[in-house]
């Protein structure tokens, strides 16, 4: 197991309806060691790949994307949600549903925050179906900017966001893959090859 997987193990609570709780040490108490370790193997997989930004969605995302733009040396973007846009012309925007709040937002980046001649990162701390990421996506997309590389925190293999992602392509990075969890027994199984196919 590696270093995410053991924590993982120890203090994280499987929930029922698919949801894993890491709020004692990733998304409500954060453990700035564990944040840092994240971030250095990131940058060790992106390696060489010229990144410019860090994009992410608030709020789980915000503290992996400083940690992962920090170890880069690169600024980080966050997508905020929001109920209603001004439709400006200042903002990309992008449509997302949201897995654990199952409602519909919008999200928007300045377009002072991004442009043509980046390279993105979007980091962020679950995939479930990849719809965040796919906005993510799309706003790098209306930005004419270029994405690098998409790097997961924890992808719930057993949901199909991540597969759907490498299909069309995208090179995603996941730190641990889970391809199966049990809320009544606490049961959580790694996989142990990223190659490997889906267990949906
Ligand atoms: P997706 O858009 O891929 O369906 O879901 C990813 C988003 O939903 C992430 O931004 C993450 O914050 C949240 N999410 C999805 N599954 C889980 C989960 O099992 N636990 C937690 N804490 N957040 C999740």
């Amino acid at each position: 197991m590696n270093f995410l997987e053991e924590r993982i193990c120890r203090d994280g609570i499987v929930k029922p309806g698919n949801v894993l709780k890491v709020d004692s040490f990733l998304n409500h108490r954060i453990d700035i060691r564990l944040l840092d370790q994240i971030a250095r193997e990131f940058a060790r997989r992106f390696a060489g790949q010229k990144i410019t930004k860090v994009l992410t969605i608030e709020s789980s995302g915000i503290a992996i994307a400083c940690a992962v733009a920090r170890e880069l040396g690169v600024d980080a973007v966050f997508a905020k949600k929001t109920a209603s846009v001004n439709l400006d012309g200042d903002v990309y925007v992008a449509e997302v549903d949201s897995f654990t709040r199952k409602n519909h937002s919008k999200v928007i980046v300045s377009k002072r925050c991004l442009d043509a001649r980046d390279h993105v990162l979007i980091v962020d701390d679950f995939i479930a179906n990849g719809c965040a990421l796919q906005a993510l996506i799309s706003i790098v997309e209306s930005a004419e900017a270029t994405v690098a590389g998409l790097g997961i925190v924890i992808e719930k293999g057993f949901q199909e966001g991540g597969y759907r992602l490498r299909n069309l392509g995208y090179r995603l990075e996941s730190l641990a893959i889970i391809d199966r969890m049990d809320a009544e027994t606490g049961e959580l199984v790694f996989r142990r090859d990223p190659k490997a196919g889906p267990v949906f």
